[in-house]
């Protein structure tokens, strides 16, 4: 996985933690995105994991 360096535009790997071109850190750069993802993936879940226990709910009650 490459990805480009907002800072040189140089390719840099998503393991890496540091640019190998300008020594920008890497990690913090995608950290914020995946942090973002990650909070989607929660609401998302959440909402399913809401609709299943309510589908369950009146799965029984019905
Ligand atoms: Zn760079």
């Amino acid at each position: 996985m490459i990805k480009e360096c907002s800072v040189c535009n140089g390719q840099v790997s998503y393991e890496a933690k540091v640019c190998p071109h300008c020594g920008h850190p890497n990690q913090y750069e995608w950290k914020p995105v995946s942090g973002f993802f990650a909070v989607v993936n929660t609401i998302i879940g959440m909402g399913l994991f809401i609709f299943i226990i309510f589908m369950i709910i009146f799965g029984v009650l019905f």
